[in-house]
């Protein structure tokens, strides 16, 4: 079962990545390090080939690194700058005792702070952990906990939320505010780093030393430390310059918080790397903000998400016409699958296609993707990067063959895979039950042409009457109805058929519930679908459970349905 779309072939244009099949042929991963200083010194650190490499060069360092704004701010950073400034933060963390391996968190909102304290960690060899500054006290007592943390550098604001007194490896707590008071423990950042020597020696480490600890996104269950090392830097690199696009002159703009992995692979590694100029805005989701930042900064290279595709197709076409878009040239999207409805509004009302990405927390970086040169089938995530080998195994980790649903896996061994789950060998060893793949936990198929196509966490496919339905492919349809602004679907257990499927639907602006237009979605469903595929429940929802990252969560929604306990609730946007 799919959805039967036209394919769009490629628009032309001056990309990277020419063709992607004879790369994909002959690509080598060992010949990327070429690209890195340590290639020639053997002397290894991230922040150094992201900051201080293009702040030594005559040409680079009086580039403009980063655009910050928000509410209240507005600023902008040469690379010449950044360098300084992280300097001046790694020195600042050095003097107070944190060393090379120490853990050290980063717990505030997006702002310049949090980059400098960012890159300065790295730049001493610590490695940074970084927490989306809506997390509630249990979220953040279980991360440090798990993780033994040296150190936080969190805001006023937040500080009552780490608890300090509980978290015995916990030494030393930066507060970036005015008038901190100070007391061996508590550390005034701000002050510190205006006063910090803007010389600093960097730590040079080995590619496979920790660069940084991410706490999964919680969809399915309790998040788990990811650990990633240095040696992450040339997939990061890579796919920014294939899968993104990344060149000299452009301006980028990833919309996703560090909290989570999107908003450091490809929030600050992968453009800096690249050394183009990196878009940060502060603040919560609002269209008009979104695209007067598009506006403002002409960014040329734009990735997000699909909920916030849907939310801004939510908006209405008319209030994207109010801005100047035109410097636009290339759009992509990750987090969740991408509805192929959203695809094609995206090209109706940006002229653009909206490329998706698929990868997660575990691997770093981009693992599959449309390329700009490729024809994208709307509904696909694409084709695996060059150097990446994917594959659909059944239950046993037979290889399938085409159009056959199984599970997602990758070939061991790519640069950004995670190293260990911190804490947890188990768990670790748990992506590995078959020798030399790495399971992801999703199911998708792949076509005849080797498009792969994403059709649900493993746990969420859906058995009724004897079919397997992956959720996404009805949550799509769902979503191409004018009424319905989002949707998430569940397998409901059913004496008779296994199980049913059951939507949770919120609607779009100007629609109201009533129960004709529950059967017009579930007639829309099955007629666009299969019968089989239509729900035979539809709930009506002002809003969905969603993770902070902005993903549906399913788990919740099953939950709610069968009076379960929800878990884990931690990453849980509840605005
Ligand atoms: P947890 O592992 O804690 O349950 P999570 O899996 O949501 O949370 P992430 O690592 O942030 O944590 O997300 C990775 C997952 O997001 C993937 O396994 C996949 O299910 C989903 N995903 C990411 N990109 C895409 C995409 N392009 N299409 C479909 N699904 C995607
Ligand atoms: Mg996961």
């Amino acid at each position: 079962m799919s959805i039967e779309l036209q394919p769009l072939p490629p628009k032309g244009g001056d990309y990277n990545l020419e063709n992607y099949e004879e790369t994909a042929k002959h690509f080598d991963w060992s010949e990327v390090e070429k690209a890195f200083t340590f290639h020639k010194t053997g002397k290894v650190n991230l922040a150094y080939e992201a900051i201080d490499r293009f702040a030594e060069d005559e040409n680079k360092k009086d580039q403009i690194a980063l655009y910050y704004s928000d509410a209240s701010r507005d600023e902008s950073y040469t690379f010449a700058e950044m360098k300084k400034m992280s300097d001046k933060s790694a020195n600042v963390l050095k003097e107070a005792g944190i060393e090379k391996g120490d853990r050290v968190f980063i717990f505030m909102p997006r702002s310049p702070e949090l980059y400098f304290a960012a890159l300065g960690a790295i730049k001493i060899g610590a490695i940074i952990g970084p927490l989306f500054e809506a997390f509630m006290e249990g979220a953040v007592k279980d991360r440090l906990e798990n993780s033994e943390a040296k150190a936080i550098v969190t805001t006023p604001a937040l500080l009552e939320r780490v608890p300090v007194s509980d978290l015995p490896a916990l030494e030393k707590v930066f507060i970036q505010g005015d008038d901190v008071k100070e007391d061996g423990v508590y550390l005034d950042f701000q002050s510190r780093l205006e006063q910090a020597s803007e010389t600093h020696d960097i730590t040079w480490v080995d590619r496979e030393d920790g660069l940084i600890l991410h706490y999964t996104s919680g969809s399915t269950g309790m998040p788990k430390g990811v650990l990633h090392v240095h040696g992450a830097m040339l997939q990061h690199y890579q796919t920014g310059k294939w899968a993104l696009d990344l060149k000299e002159g452009d301006v980028y703009w990833c919309t996703a918080d560090p909290g989570w992995v999107t908003g450091t692979s490809y929030g600050i590694f992968a453009p800096w790397l690249n050394g183009v100029t990196n878009v940060v805005r502060g603040g919560r989701f609002s269209p008009e903000d979104w695209y007067a930042t598009l506006e403002k900064y002409k960014v040329s290279v734009w990735y997000s998400a699909p909920t916030a595709f849907r939310m801004l197709a939510s908006a209405g076409d008319e209030v994207v016409k109010n801005y100047d878009l035109s410097n636009l040239r290339h759009i992509l999207s990750v987090g969740e699958p991408l509805n192929p409805e959203v695809v094609r509004w995206g090209e109706q009302v940006y002229g653009l296609r909206i490329h998706d990405s698929w990868w997660m927390t575990e691997t770093g970086a981009i693992m599959i993707t449309n390329f700009p040169t490729m024809t994208v089938k709307p509904g696909s995530m694409g084709k695996p990067f060059p150097g990446i080998t994917a594959a659909i195994l059944d239950d046993q980790g037979n290889e399938l063959p085409p159009n056959r649903m199984g599970n997602l896996a990758l070939r061991e061994g790519w640069p950004s895979m995670m190293r260990s789950i911190w804490n947890n060998e188990e768990k670790y060893k748990g992506y590995f039950e078959f020798p030399g793949w790495y399971v992801s936990g999703d199911s998708a198929y792949k076509d005849e042409d080797g498009y792969y196509w994403f059709q649900g966490r493993v746990d969420d496919v859906i058995m009724t009457s004897g079919e397997r339905v992956g959720p996404f492919e009805v949550e799509s349809k769902l979503v191409e109805h004018p009424a319905v602004g989002e949707a998430g679907v569940i397998g409901k257990p059913d004496p008779v058929r296994g199980e049913i499927i059951k939507a949770f639907v919120s609607l779009r602006e100007g629609y109201e519930v009533s129960d004709e237009l529950k059967e017009d979605i579930r007639v829309f469903v099955k007629n666009g679908l299969a019968a089989h595929a239509a729900p035979r429940e539809i709930d009506f929802r002002d809003k969905l459970p969603k993770t902070r990252s902005g993903k549906i969560m399913r788990r919740v929604l099953k939950a709610w349905e069968l009076d379960l306990p929800t878990g884990d609730l931690s990453t849980m946007d509840d605005d």
